[in-house]
């Protein structure tokens, strides 16, 4: 096993009327600025349990927080933040609107430069803090540090991770997802079964714990998912696709083992090109990517496809490719595309797209071993293109 570190401050609260717990965990705040996104919360009554539970503070709203945050919009959120010298950041949404508060909590302290060098890779000296009440699981984001921003002007999409960005608490109340559409609920599925390959679907390193943790969670994905789709008012069943979620990225799996995300950089540049779901992209691209690095996987994948998928054939590689299928039909089944020329995206785009993540990258190759290049990228999106 690799050498690690763990730290995760997140205080969870999870559960019915979970929301109710608002007014203790704010006790020591006074101006807040409550920030969502398109309005869901106005439909679903989630925003007057939040006005409510806020009745004695000094809120300040900020809505329209966009699917795939906008860097232009956050700026603004950011400013109103300086003037009325907000103290803390309350998000109340999916990963958009939480992504997009660790953003901007980590932007009003930060005056060295222009807050975009943050997602060039400066790092913050410091951050509002941030609390967030859980609308949509599926990023993880309300118990990890990353943040993903768009900057459409200039077809971008970036990550960043801060110490500082660690919500204080982040309420889970599996109730509120019952309102999402057919389609977020599948996007909520495929991501967190995502994050668990991109920490598992690696090389081996002696991590049977580690393992057996990404097991359970896949496992629990596809039993659990298509009775979401089926039943969407079971609240056990979405409480546990919450925790599932929570789980695929809290940083607990992916300790002490490599990790791989080039399915989700190619992702990303697909969204800032295409504007597709975050998850749409990931259920096109793994498919193709655990093909085209077939060799350098095996092993995981062998182990996977018995683990998983209960395949019992006496080839290894007939278990491994068995796996990769099992991989593209579930996401199928569930009512995913998974091929980039369904969504009547041109095969002569290919080799921009191509450029343009190893743009993002700064020319440093992708995945658990550093060898997926333009070359590399190239061939996995012809795979994702058939
Ligand atoms: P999202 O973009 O936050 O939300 C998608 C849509 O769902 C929005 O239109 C939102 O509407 C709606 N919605 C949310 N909760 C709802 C509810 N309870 N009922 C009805 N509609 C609801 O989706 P997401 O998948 O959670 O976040 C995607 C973003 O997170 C991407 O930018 C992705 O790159 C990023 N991401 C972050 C991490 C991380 O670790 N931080 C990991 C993976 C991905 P409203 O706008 O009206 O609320
Ligand atoms: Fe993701």
């Amino acid at each position: 096993m690799n050498n690690f570190e763990l730290y995760n401050p997140v205080k969870i609260i999870f559960g019915k009327d979970s929301i109710g717990s608002l007014p203790s965990l704010l006790q020591n705040h006074e101006k807040i600025l409550f920030a969502f996104g398109g309005g869901s919360i106005k439909e679903n009554g989630i925003y007057d349990q939040i006005k409510t539970a806020l009745i004695h503070k000094d809120v300040y709203e900020f809505s329209g927080i966009e699917a795939n945050p906008e860097y232009d919009t956050l700026m603004k959120a950011v400013e109103l933040c300086r003037k009325c010298k907000i103290d803390f950041i309350l998000a109340v949404g999916g990963g958009s609107v939480i992504d997009g508060c660790k953003f901007i909590a980590n932007a009003v302290k930060f005056k060295k430069s222009d807050p975009w060098n943050i997602l060039m890779g400066e790092q913050s000296d410091n951050a509002l803090p941030l609390g967030c009440v859980l609308t949509l699981p599926a990023t993880g984001s309300e118990m990890n540090p990353f943040s993903v921003i768009s900057r459409r002007s200039m077809q971008q999409k970036k990550d960043f991770s801060s110490v500082h960005s660690y919500p204080v608490f982040s309420i889970l109340d599996p109730s509120v997802t019952f309102s999402l559409p057919e389609r977020q609920v599948i996007n909520g599925i495929i991501d967190p079964f995502v994050h668990v390959t991109e920490q598992y679907l690696t090389y081996k390193v002696n991590s049977p714990l580690q393992d057996r943790q990404s097991e359970a969670i896949l496992n629990t994905l596809i039993e659990e998912g298509p009775k979401a789709l089926n039943n969407p008012k079971d609240y056990d069943v979405r409480a546990n696709l919450m925790w599932c979620a929570s789980n695929a990225l809290n940083g607990v799996i992916g300790k002490g083992v490599p990790q791989d995300w080039a399915t989700h950089q190619i992702g990303h540049m697909l969204t800032a090109l295409y504007n597709l779901d975050h998850a749409q992209t990931l259920a096109i691209i793994l498919p193709a990517l655990l093909k085209h690095e077939f060799e350098f996987k095996k092993e995981k994948l062998v182990s996977y496809g018995k683990r998983v998928f209960n395949l019992d054939y006496s080839s290894d590689n007939k278990i491994a490719s068995s796996a990769i299928d099992k991989t593209e039909k579930f996401f199928r089944s569930l009512g995913a595309k998974t091929r980039l020329s369904e969504y009547k995206i041109s095969k002569k785009d290919l080799p921009d797209i191509a450029k343009k993540v190893m743009e993002v990258s700064k020319g440093n190759k992708l995945g658990e071993n550093k060898r997926i290049g333009e070359d590399e990228i190239l061939g996995i999106l012809e795979i994702a293109w058939t």
